[in-house]
């Protein structure tokens, strides 16, 4: 993929870094979760108290690592990071909780990769402020409990529903991110225009905002390529015109759809008759994984109309055929 929703290298990581946000008030769009955050936020800080564990789901990209730095810049304490998968052994779970700060913020992204030893000593931690720790081996291992400072946990993850129910009823804070709208992503690559010292016409930041498929992380990577097209192709000013033509060249269509989701389409229409068809069989025929299907490539397929989950698995919509410019079958076209 040449522009996916996921971070590649160093270089992107550290420019992804420089166009964070780092107040509430700087994130665009998820007003509902921002609304819920501003208050939740101000309440914990009067009382000067930890602020309840926060759950953030959604597609790769949409800013929850993003949100996780905000809050604790808003709350005025530190932030430390990890990853469900990095997370081997409770012992680096235990030193992790062990030298957090009064109130700190800690984030784990991918938390439903947690595996389930370390997952278990989270459950104390998360409760009461606690956790058992193992001393000694053989018969003289005994377990001790040590208490943390009280803390918040920030988790994210792809999907909601991959989280064991015991771990999800510890957060008291569950948001969803959604989509965000072309206005919204307009707004976002202005402002990333504008620390990137590119001159850009409002027109060509609404047409790299409107083929983000409603991804910040999407919308930001590509004005980084359009940027480089308009300094080799054009007089260095993304206009309407060079957005169109680099974002042409990158394999972006009109409707903002990228190879893979023209190549998911196009096999649930050619290869298995529209569909319904399930998760696995759509895998197998373009090659990618289940889970990334199920994470980056559907979510938007399904919000913009193209794509229907139903129990017996996914189906084309008539915007699909509209789209792939194939006559669909009667049934679907009535
Ligand atoms: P996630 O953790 O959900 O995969 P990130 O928080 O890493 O996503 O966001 C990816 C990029 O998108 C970041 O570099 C950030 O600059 C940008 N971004 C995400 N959400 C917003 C927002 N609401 N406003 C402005 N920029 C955003």
């Amino acid at each position: 993929r040449v522009v996916s929703a996921a971070p590649v290298s160093p270089n992107e990581e550290a420019i992804e870094r420089a166009l964070r946000p780092k107040l509430l008030q700087e994130y665009v769009g998820q007003m509902k979760v921002r609304e819920q955050l501003e208050i939740f936020i101000g309440a914990a800080k009067m009382r000067n108290e930890a602020l309840d564990h926060v759950l953030l789901f959604g597609p790769p990209g949409l800013g929850k690592t993003t949100l996780s730095h905000i809050i604790a810049q808003e709350l005025g304490v530190n932030l430390r990071s990890t990853s469900g998968p990095v997370l081997e052994k409770p012992k680096d779970l235990a030193a992790l909780l062990t030298g957090l700060e009064k109130n700190d913020v800690l984030f784990i992204d991918e938390i439903h990769r947690l595996s389930p030893v370390v997952e278990e000593i989270l459950y104390p931690a998360l409760e009461d402020y606690q956790i058992d720790i193992m001393i000694g081996e053989g018969p003289a291992a005994r377990s001790i409990k040590l208490d943390l400072q009280p803390f918040t946990l920030v988790g994210a993850t792809t999907r909601a529903g991959m989280l064991t129910n015991p771990l999800r009823d510890r957060f008291g804070i569950v948001s969803r991110l959604e989509f965000y709208t072309a206005e919204e992503l307009q707004r976002i690559v202005v402002r990333s225009a504008g620390l990137l010292d590119t001159p850009m016409d409002v027109e060509g930041g609404f047409e790299i905002a409107r083929r983000s498929r409603g991804t910040p992380r999407i919308a930001n990577r590509l004005l980084r390529r359009v940027r480089d097209y308009a300094d080799v192709k054009g007089t260095g000013r993304i206009t309407e015109d060079i957005a169109k033509r680099a974002l042409a060249m990158l394999d972006v269509d009109p409707q903002g759809f990228d190879l893979m989701d023209r190549k998911l389409l196009e096999a649930v229409i050619h290869r298995f008759d529209g569909g319904p068809v399930g998760l696995d069989n759509i895998a197998a025929s373009i090659g990618e994984e289940r889970d990334t299907i199920e994470d980056v490539i559907e979510p938007y397929l399904i919000q913009q109309g193209f794509l229907q989950r139903t129990p017996r698995g996914r189906m084309a919509t008539l915007a699909a055929y509209r789209h792939l410019g194939v006559t669909p079958p009667k049934a679907i076209g009535d």
